[in-house]
């Protein structure tokens, strides 16, 4: 027997995709002609992806032969009704209106209730939540509590909202400034880390007094619910059904992407009590998205999030899925690396200005780490770092860094076996023993926002 418990995989294989190894060789060459930037480089290059865990989860054989089964029709589709009866099933509200991922959910919603000026709350807005709002004019606050930020700071929910900030926050702005609030679960800009019941609530207590619509950004609902169940009092014998629909009957609605906790490719949908900003919405949602029983999807599209939505429920899926992000986190942590603790629900988060101290912010730390992991394993991961977040001060001309400089390993959901996981945790523990040889990299070309995606760099 091994000493350790790894997770098992609750299904077996049915289907597979080839991938391949590359050489280093291959792989120096590869990431030259890339500028030394990840998102650059052809995902048939990549041994291990974990850029990101979204729209990359694997489907079902129910789901696949629900995608045989989708209803094309333009107008009422039966594909139509099979998912808004599982969403509603789960999240309780009366209107479901289906967009084409997330951020036209958020897009919808914000260009309907949100004026010039106007402010909303959230744990931490997620990056296209943040820019839908400041698009419209409006100024997006994050009022996570202070541990959050604190990669060594214990605690079972380090997603949950500061509620003492919010209270303030409600007083010193006023509810005509702020059209809603929102709580992001599990916390994906802080770590992944769950949001408990007990915060769920006392947001809900606060809106509810303060006369304020509350819409939860439910991406990863069911990752949430697990958590409550495993680590929240009175929690352990319910099912996670049951949790999520606890949760969503606090709140007045939710934005959602299906690539996420719908175990699909594409899709995402809004879902509110609403009657009247319902109307509103839909009529948005006809003119960019599409009609109201397809809005942006295809009826197969629809099908297999309805599947995909009910099977994320499974609570031996659950077990397996936190549970082998939790290990790749203990392998690491084991090994002496530096990662944000505790591990989230959809990844692991490496302190990069750790694991790298002889390399400087301005020197990209987190990018460098990348760099290398590509170079040595063929794996590809995120910086969460000085590149993406550092901002010139306009009177220094300095680049001004962010607090945390991450790299995150995002897993996708039922595509890796515990051996990719092991040989990723491998990967990293070799290269930690090497970490000396990791060298810095400067910018020699970039772009004005979201420079990240498109910046060119060369190693020092
Ligand atoms: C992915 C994500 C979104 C946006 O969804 P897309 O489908 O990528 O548009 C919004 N909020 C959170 C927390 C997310 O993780």
């Amino acid at each position: 027997m091994a000493d350790r418990n790894y997770p098992i995989e609750p299904y077996r294989i049915k289907v597979v995709e080839p991938i391949q190894r590359t050489t280093k060789a291959e792989r120096e060459r590869v990431l030259k002609e890339a500028g030394y930037n990840v998102f650059n480089i052809a995902a048939e290059k990549v041994f291990i992806d974990l850029l990101t865990d979204s729209g990359t989860s694997a489907m079902s054989d129910r789901q696949w032969a629900g995608i045989m089964r989708g209803d094309e029709s333009y107008a009422g589709a039966r594909s139509f009704f099979h998912f808004e009866q599982a969403v509603k099933g789960i999240f309780g509200y009366k209107h479901i209106l289906p967009t084409h991922q997330g951020r036209a959910a958020e897009r919808i919603l914000f260009e309907t209730v949100l004026r010039e000026g106007d402010k909303i709350p959230n744990n931490i807005h997620f990056d296209t939540t943040r820019a839908n709002i400041e698009y419209r004019g409006g100024e997006a606050v994050n009022l996570v509590n202070d541990g959050a930020y604190d990669p060594e700071a214990p605690g079972d929910f380090k997603g949950d909202m500061d509620v003492e900030k919010l209270r303030r926050f409600i007083e010193v702005n006023g509810r005509e400034r702020i059209p809603l609030v929102m709580l992001t679960v599990t916390n994906n800009s802080g770590g992944g880390q769950p949001v408990s019941m007990a915060n769920i609530k006392a947001v809900g207590r606060i809106c509810r007094e303060a006369g304020l619509p509350f819409f939860f950004d439910a991406c990863r609902f069911a990752e949430n619910a697990y958590f409550i169940k495993t680590r929240e009092k009175g929690y352990a014998e319910r099912s996670i059904r049951s949790i999520a629909q606890e949760m969503f009957a606090e709140a007045d609605g939710a934005t959602m992407s299906s690539k996420k906790d719908a175990l699909v490719n594409i899709g995402g949908f809004l879902a509110l009590n609403d009657e009247v900003l319902a109307e509103k919405l839909k009529n948005l949602l006809i003119i960019t998205e599409g009609f109201p029983t397809y809005g942006g999807l295809a009826g197969r599209d629809l099908e297999a999030l309805a599947i995909g939505i009910e099977e994320v429920l499974d609570e031996s899926y659950l077990e397996y899925r936190i549970g082998q992000v939790r290990c790749l986190g203990e392998l690491l942590d084991e090994a002496g690396i530096p990662i944000y603790m505790p591990v989230g629900g959809h990844a692991v988060y490496l302190l990069a200005d750790r694991f790298l101290p002889h390399i400087p912010r301005n020197q990209y730390p987190g990018w460098a780490l990348t760099v290398a992991l590509y170079r040595e394993a063929g794996i590809r991961t995120v910086e969460i770092g000085s590149v993406m977040f550092a901002r010139r001060n306009e009177e220094t001309g300095e680049e001004e860094f962010p607090e945390l400089e991450l790299v995150r390993l995002a897993v996708p959901r039922r595509v890796y076996s515990m051996s990719h996981i092991r040989y990723v945790a491998d990967a990293l523990i070799d290269l930690y023993q090497e970490r000396e040889r990791i060298r810095g990299l400067k910018i020699i070309k970039q772009a004005k926002h979201l420079r990240h995606f498109t910046v060119r760099l060369e190693p020092l």
